[in-house]
């Protein structure tokens, strides 16, 4: 049995290639991050070595040993030149404890020009019994050469209604209060499972949500000085801790969509149903126009703190933009 919810199509694809003997030599699991892409590429690895007639089985020898991340012929490869060569070292070798050998590499958009090259070179002749899982958020940023030679499996967004289910049985939630917050966080989860689990038992996840939140309103009620200040104090954390501000990014632009479909009469798609209220005297302050103007602003700033770009400037320019 699948330990994964939804993503049916993908176990039907890989059971009957099964079926076929067709089983490929390299996969490619394709979704946003946080949507169960690593747990995946675990589930497709046991249901390649479980010896069970019902595939994964999760109880055989080959299926625990995955769980447990102790199987000597599954290697989780790293990114770096060095690691991708020492593939080529072990491809040739022969398994240990099962029929087949499993490589599985995540984050593969993450692969050097040069540990592309080492790793196209070993899937353009791959050994009888060596799979490739490989993942990334997007085909986009992996050379059209690695991505034609794998079978591409793409990871959707399940559905509000799926995850708020999900929590629901897996958190064994029964009261209201409870219930509501699963609510909230399903609908900001975009569809990412992941995501919704670790924000669900992460218990400052919806107070540092809420401070982006206010962070927000002081920005665009904040004078050119005060703006200046917020931008160096979001710069300073930001050199401490890489990872927040992509959060508040991110909550700013779904504040933001959320204002721009309430304007387009889209009520029931808004995300942050707790702030409905502010965001609709929101979108009567603010020209449509205004507000995606300050998405692609934020949007550009995300790309822009990705590809290493002074964070002080970058942070200046956004808040400087803000309506
Ligand atoms: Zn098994």
């Amino acid at each position: 049995m699948w330990k994964f919810e939804g993503q049916e199509h993908i176990y039907k694809l890989i059971q009957n290639s099964m079926v076929k003997t067709r089983i490929n030599h390299a996969y490619l699991l394709l979704g946003p991050e946080h949507i169960g892409k690593t747990t995946l590429s675990l589930e497709i690895t046991k249901f390649l070595h479980c010896i069970d007639e019902i595939k994964p089985c999760q109880n055989c020898d080959q299926c625990v040993r995955i769980n447990e991340t102790n199987h000597p012929d599954i290697v989780l490869v790293g990114n770096t030149i060095s690691e991708i060569r020492e593939i080529q070292e072990k491809v040739s070798l022969s398994p240990f404890l099962s029929n087949s050998k499993t490589f599985i590499i995540h984050n593969g958009e993450s692969l050097t020009i040069e540990a592309s090259n080492a790793l196209l070179k070993i899937l353009e002749e791959p050994p009888n019994n060596v799979t490739f899982i490989i993942s990334a958020t997007d085909e986009q940023y992996l050379p059209s050469t690695i991505a034609s030679r794998c079978q591409k499996l793409e990871l959707y967004p399940l559905s509000t209604q799926r995850i708020y289910d999900y929590l629901i049985q897996h958190f064994d939630i029964s009261n209201d209060e409870a219930k509501e917050e699963a609510k909230l966080i399903s609908k900001l989860s975009k569809g990412r499972l992941g995501w919704a689990i670790t924000a669900y038992t992460d218990t400052n996840f919806l107070q540092t949500r809420n401070h982006d939140i206010s962070l927000f309103d002081q920005i665009i009620n904040g004078d050119m000085s005060e703006r200046f200040l917020l931008s160096q104090q979001l710069s300073n954390n930001f050199n401490k801790n890489k990872d927040n501000i992509y959060t508040t990014l991110e909550t700013w632009l779904s504040y933001l969509r959320d204002i721009m479909l309430l304007q387009t009469n889209s009520h029931e798609l808004i995300i942050n149903i707790d702030y409905e209220k502010k965001l609709i005297e929101l979108g009567n302050k603010f020209e449509l126009s205004t507000i995606i103007e300050s998405i692609k602003v934020i949007d550009k700033a995300s790309k822009n703190l990705n590809k290493n770009g002074n964070p002080r400037i970058t942070l200046d320019n956004l808040l400087m933009r803000f309506p």
